[in-house]
């Protein structure tokens, strides 16, 4: 297959002044100028670019957008909340050959049907012969305010395939502060382990795919930054609603310095038993308790309907 490329356009810095694109930190807006780093993070995500849709979170004045659409994707849709970008957005679109198309939105409320059929509508699939995506690529270097919200309701989006998860193929390849990307991809007894963790690594297998410090953004961010792949596993060790394993771990997390036997006998020390029925030594603190165990508490606790105290 030959891989379509865009044709010259003006460099992000142009644009920026010609449309006086100053950052809103409302909107936590840090812009990627330099497009080794944007098409670093394509090329590290490995986007399988037959039959696939590639999403993309918040493109702004495009760069990472570039970097997809060089890559030979054909079906890009991107959701992007601010006004001011669908001006330099649509120059994207009429350069990029029917294979692009922005919609103004906000990812957290947008209704995932347009984005699938905005999909369909573009590049290979006018004549509407493929219905649905093998491939689904959720890409972004996320607005970092919104960015664990918006992680959590695609875990949960995902675990029901909703959305543009119902997908056999999904995969994420998304840009957050460094020390979120920890937390997201740490083990057992790693000391970034928290809720977040054990809730994403419930449904996903997550690593880190590229770092990239905060000199590489316009403004340049307090920290650094860092793009972490999920990819759904094959045999997810969830059990229970992923609502029911944030209840659990959220409780567990409350007091994350105490052993499990003190914060199960604080709430009822007969509930010491669910730490035995699971196999879970007593004597762990929440962050050495690994995600496969969790996953069974919640299954327990969610299938007799025990209620936590918070
Ligand atoms: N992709 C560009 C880049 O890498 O240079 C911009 C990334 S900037 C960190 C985040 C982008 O997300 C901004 O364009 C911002 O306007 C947009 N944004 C913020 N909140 C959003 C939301 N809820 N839904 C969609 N886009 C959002």
């Amino acid at each position: 297959m030959s891989v379509s490329k865009l044709p010259k356009l003006p460099s992000i810095r142009e644009l920026i002044k010609i449309y006086n694109l100053k950052a809103k930190q409302q909107l936590s807006q840090n812009f990627i100028m330099d497009k080794n780093i944007t098409d670093k993070i394509i090329s590290l995500s490995g986007l399988e670019l037959q039959n696939a849709l590639c999403v993309e979170v918040g493109p702004g004045p495009g760069l990472l957008t570039r970097s997809i659409l060089d890559s030979g994707a054909q079906n890009v849709v991107a959701v992007e909340k601010d006004p001011r970008f669908i001006p330099t957005l649509e120059q994207l679109r009429e350069a990029s050959d029917g294979r692009f198309q922005a919609l103004l939105g906000d990812m957290l409320t947008v209704n995932h049907a347009d984005i699938i059929q905005s999909g369909l509508n573009l590049g290979s699939n006018i004549d509407g012969e493929i219905k649905t995506f093998e491939f689904v690529h959720l890409v972004g270097n996320l607005p970092f305010g919104v960015a664990t919200p918006l992680l959590i309701q695609w875990l949960h989006m995902l675990s029901l395939k909703q959305g543009i998860f119902n997908s056999p193929n999904v995969s994420m390849s998304l840009m957050f502060q460094k020390e979120v990307g920890d937390r997201i991809t740490a083990g057992a007894s790693d000391s970034a382990r928290g809720r977040l963790s054990v809730v994403a690594q419930s449904v996903c297998d997550a690593f880190k795919i590229y770092n990239v410090p905060a000199s590489g953004f316009v403004p340049r961010p307090k920290v650094d930054a860092t793009v972490v792949q999920l990819r759904p596993l094959e045999k997810p060790l969830l059990k229970s609603s992923l609502g029911s394993l944030e209840h659990v771990v959220r409780f567990s997390f409350m007091k994350r310095r105490k052993m499990l036997a003190r914060i199960f006998k604080d709430w009822d020390p007969e509930r010491i038993a669910l730490l035995e029925e699971c196999e879970i030594d007593p004597t762990l603190r929440p962050q050495d308790v690994s995600t496969e165990k969790f996953c069974e508490l919640a299954h327990i606790i969610e299938k007799r309907g025990i209620k936590l105290p918070y």
